[in-house]
């Protein structure tokens, strides 16, 4: 049985469709060309379903290129932009983004996923889809218009929830191996099972994955993780050999180990349960990489301490520096957003562990100088990272939570530091003592920042003035008599 699938089929969803004027502009076109049309994919699924979905995709027996112009024509709409190495066309519907392209047969030689093509009839580009779900097409041709050409069950596996390839899977899948991974999204995004049949050829081809390029993998990745609950995707990537193909690092955070009857959480399934967390506050996607990477050194980091228990002592500093590299292998950006997931991770355990002691205003006017703008951004990490079984430990860190986040708001509306900008600048330094640029100047900033910090002084101008004054004399450094602007 399906789990979690959130949509119903209904084929009344279909009832008018033709005579919508994008569809009855192609219908119009195909009978003065004579040529069969049929939109096909994701949007008749997707429409099916109720989903909604912002491209559509015309198949013609025919020349695709030429049929766009013409019902561009006829919709007034364009330019038309043409893709000759494809075969195809498309053209800006509002903001539907309409394509075409001719009916197709492929053969696929090993080593790539570029197959050969040749023009074809509907039922052989049908049999080129990925699923049957995906292979649903609506004819636009007298005598059969607006009806549902179907050759594979493909509505009935929509109305069951199942992904399930046209043809043999094996075929399907070494062909074009990205489809293992557009399964599992699929899987993920719509709530659906692989089918047995088909997931069981997943396994025996997932090594395929080998001839995928990064940025493929990581577009495929990214719809999981942008997915409600990617904790489905990342399972059913490990069951099917396919995580280890791009993401060993996450694959080791799985098992629990025991030693002298002391056990370990799960931490594959500790942090699925933190992305899910997080998913359910935030739509961002790199808030979401950094639950994903959260805990990506505990494996490497972890060591049994007799007395103590198990520890993953520095697994934040060593998980940060694994970012880049792991950003690095899948293509993934490495400016600011990577920088973003970096220091989340380097900061996960720092709001819960300013409560060890008691939480005073220093700790937490340094959180808030690390964190900055990104201080909301670890509190929902960091909340979603309280997942105890063990109710009373569970209660007291939620307890402490509350007291950070409360102590947060208190702290920053009193002294500004969450973009701490320094009250007093190299050049007033420079200007004060009548000194060239020179380490002192950094040493002087730095004392001040710290008194702030620590809550020596306010965040405050006059204050920080007299504090620089202070520490230039102990520095042996004579002022220059320029009055504090
Ligand atoms: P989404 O738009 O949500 O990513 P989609 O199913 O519409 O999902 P597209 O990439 O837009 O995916 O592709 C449109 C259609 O083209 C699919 O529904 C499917 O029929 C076909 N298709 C896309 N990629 C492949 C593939 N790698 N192998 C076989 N068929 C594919
Ligand atoms: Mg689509």
């Amino acid at each position: 049985m399906p789990t979690g699938q959130k949509y119903t089929v209904d084929p009344a969803r279909l009832d008018g469709v033709v005579s919508e004027p994008l569809f009855a502009a192609v219908a119009a076109e195909a009978a003065k060309q004579n040529v069969p049309a049929f939109a096909i994919g994701g949007y008749v699924r997707d429409r099916l379903i109720g989903r909604p979905c912002k491209d559509i995709d015309f198949v013609v027996e025919g020349d695709g290129m030429a049929f766009a112009e013409a019902v561009a024509q006829r919709l007034d709409a364009g330019p038309v932009h043409v893709f000759k190495n494809f075969g195809t066309a498309m053209f800006m519907l509002r903001d539907l983004q309409v394509e075409f392209v001719g009916a197709r047969k492929e053969s696929y030689n090993r080593n790539s996923r570029k197959p050969e093509v040749a023009p074809g009839t509907i039922k052989d580009d049908q049999e080129r889809r990925d699923f049957t779900i995906n292979a649903l097409a609506i004819s636009l041709n007298t005598g059969s218009l607006g009806a549902l050409v179907d050759p594979f069950g493909g509505i009935l596996h929509l109305d069951q929830g199942l992904l399930r390839t046209p043809l043999d899977p094996d075929i399907t899948f070494s062909d074009d191996p990205l489809r293992m991974l557009r399964a599992v999204r699929f899987a993920t995004q719509l709530g659906f099972t692989i089918d047995p049949v088909t997931f069981e050829a997943i396994q025996r081809n997932a090594k395929r994955l080998e001839i995928i390029s990064a940025e493929r993998i990581h577009t495929e990745l990214n719809k999981i993780i942008l997915a409600p609950r990617p904790s489905v995707g990342f399972i059913l990537l490990r069951e099917s050999g396919l995580m280890a193909e791009f993401f060993p690092e996450f694959l080791e955070l799985a098992g629990a180990e025991e030693k002298f009857g002391i056990g370990h959480k799960d931490n594959f399934y500790h942090t699925l349960q933190v992305l899910d967390n997080v998913c359910a506050k935030s739509e961002d996607l790199w808030l979401r990489w950094a639950a994903v990477l959260h805990d990506i050194a505990k494996p490497v980091t972890k060591r049994f301490v007799p007395g103590i228990g198990w520890t993953f002592h520095g697994h934040e500093d060593k998980g940060a520096r694994m970012v880049p590299k792991i950003f690095r292998r899948l293509k993934l950006p490495l400016d600011e957003q990577m920088k973003f997931v970096q220091k989340l991770v380097a900061l996960h355990l720092r709001p819960i562990a300013l409560t060890k002691e008691e939480v005073t205003d220093s700790a937490v006017r340094r959180l808030l100088f690390d964190a900055g703008d990104d201080i909301d951004a670890l509190m929902i990490l960091c909340r979603a990272d309280i997942t105890s079984k063990n109710e009373k430990k569970k209660d007291r860190y939620l307890r402490n939570y509350e007291l950070v986040m409360q102590k947060l708001k208190d702290v920053e509306e009193k002294d500004r530091v969450r973009n701490f900008q320094p009250p007093i600048t190299g050049e007033d330094i420079m200007r004060a003592f009548n000194i060239p640029p020179c380490k002192l100047i950094g040493d002087i900033k730095t004392v001040i920042k710290d008194a702030i910090l620590d809550g020596v002084i306010q965040n405050d101008r006059a204050q920080a003035w007299q504090l620089m004054l202070e520490e230039g004399r102990k520095l042996g450094l004579e002022a220059s008599g320029h009055p504090e602007p």
